[in-house]
């Protein structure tokens, strides 16, 4: 028998120290670890994690916007144990499998209309470039290999290789490796905070949609996609805007012959109160990438939805002519039958109905948050909230990270933007645990 190799208790200081110094963490600057120490975590249970000196903290933002239905549930555990037994991985090119096929006909019979082919890859960022690749390819392949170009909204995230890097305008995650990357035009985001004085989110929807619509008009014949977040711009510090914006994009992307990407890797799944949130403006996309929620926060797994139109474009005899994208882990059975339990959760509890109600208990809970006068642009999309913080501190979200850990709570603001994505298992008493928590915190730092 294969001993594990160490079995010294570990407490929070020890294990901190030794991730310092073996672990590079993503997207931080490790000499801040110094002034706000890494958390370990030793054990989660539904919406609660719990650190190795036996403390607990509400995943409030559901581990970066992975998990829905709490941590170690024990649907997809067993669904996992089950998998483990029969087989954890085989590769996807030559081969196929039960779980994959399976989850590629449930998604089929779930996704809005006509997107019946499902690619898969390994996390978010590998799906926008299946997405991206795929687009450019399908145009060389019907005759018009000029169109190779992308645009995306301001503010937009897409993800962070150099591929999906082109298509995100956060500044923080770009400037630094621009020279790596193809520069994308970016068009004026519907984001209703940026609505003029008086103008609804609808006309500003509107007005926007008319800027695609000029820049469609000059840019279209080197144009393959126009690639969007649906309904919330998530990194952009949960931006959200009017379903009018999406009705109009996919017209003016049908009308001028370039593709609609709808990137719901963080709005799929139920996250914005439909399954997927193309729905609320009925529209089907050209391609509909997912991944985080997908496998219920549990393994990497991403998938591209595509139409017939497309997959008719590569069918053919000659290789080259075939989509030529891989990777080692491409539709694992493990990360498939995650996504399976998950989906079974969905149905047999009625999630989309129930999150309804919990939406707008939190609502209701959250009355005195709300009306804090240094709470702005409250904004509610299903089960994300967000609102700002009018706070002095320029270091805000350091500060707010921090008393959140103080007060049980996994808060990770954006900026001054305070949001919460909590796993849709959470109860009534830890949504009350949730807001007066934050009320506290607010009122602390403003
Ligand atoms: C997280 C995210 C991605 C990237 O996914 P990764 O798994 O982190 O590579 C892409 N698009 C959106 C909208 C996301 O939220």
């Amino acid at each position: 028998m294969i001993q594990s190799m160490n079995t010294t208790p570990l407490n929070n200081s020890l294990l901190l120290q030794r991730s310092l110094s073996a672990v590079w963490h993503p997207c931080s600057q490790m000499k801040h670890y110094e002034t706000f120490p890494l958390l370990p975590i030793a054990r989660g249970k539904g919406v609660w994690l719990y650190d190795h000196d036996g403390k607990r903290y509400l995943d409030a933002v559901s581990s970066w916007w992975v998990n829905l239905f709490g941590h170690s549930n024990s649907h997809i555990n067993n669904a996992l144990v089950e998998q483990l037994q029969v087989l954890e991985h085989v590769m996807l090119a030559g081969f196929t499998h039960e779980p994959v096929v399976r989850l590629s006909e449930r998604l089929r019979e779930l996704a809005p209309a006509g997107l019946g082919h499902c690619s898969y890859g390994s996390d978010g960022a590998s799906a926008i470039e299946i997405a991206l690749k795929m687009s450019a390819h399908y145009w060389r392949n019907t005759g018009k290999p000029l169109k190779t170009r992308f645009i995306s909204l301001q503010n937009s995230y897409h993800g962070e290789t150099l591929g999906a890097l082109s298509v995100t305008d956060v500044a923080l995650f770009r400037d630094a490796y621009g020279a790596l990357i193809t520069q994308q035009a970016k068009v004026v985001s519907p984001d209703s905070r940026l609505a003029a004085a008086g103008e609804s989110a609808q006309a500003y929807a509107h007005r926007c949609a008319d800027d695609l619509e000029l820049h469609l008009q000059q840019h279209h014949e080197e144009l393959a996609a126009f690639i969007v977040e649906p309904l919330v711009q998530g990194a952009a510090g949960m931006s959200m805007y009017h379903p009018d914006y999406l009705r109009r994009a996919r017209e003016l992307c049908t009308r001028y012959g370039v593709h609609l990407i709808a990137d719901e890797i963080a709005v799929g799944m139920g996250r914005t109160g439909t399954l997927f949130a193309c729905e609320q403006a009925d529209v089907t996309p050209d391609f509909l990438c997912l991944s985080k929620g997908i496998t219920g926060g549990y393994l990497p797994l991403s998938v591209v939805m595509t139409t017939d139109d497309v997959y008719r474009a590569f069918y053919a005899n000659e290789t080259a002519r075939g989509f030529l994208h891989s990777h080692s882990y491409t539709g694992n059975p493990l990360a498939c039958s995650a996504a399976l339990a998950t989906l079974d959760i969905f149905a047999q509890d009625d999630v989309i109905n129930a999150n309804r109600s919990k939406a707008a208990h939190l609502n209701y809970r959250a009355q005195s948050l709300r009306e804090n006068p240094s709470v702005k642009n409250w904004r509610n999309t299903g089960m994300i909230w967000a609102f700002e913080v009018d706070s002095p501190h320029e270091d805000f979200a350091q500060r707010c990270f921090s008393l959140a850990l103080q007060n049980e709570l996994l808060l990770r603001p954006i900026g001054k933007t305070i949001y919460f994505m909590p796993p849709y298992v959470i109860s009534d008493a830890e949504m009350e645990h949730l807001v007066s928590r934050t009320l506290h915190i607010v009122e602390t730092l403003s």
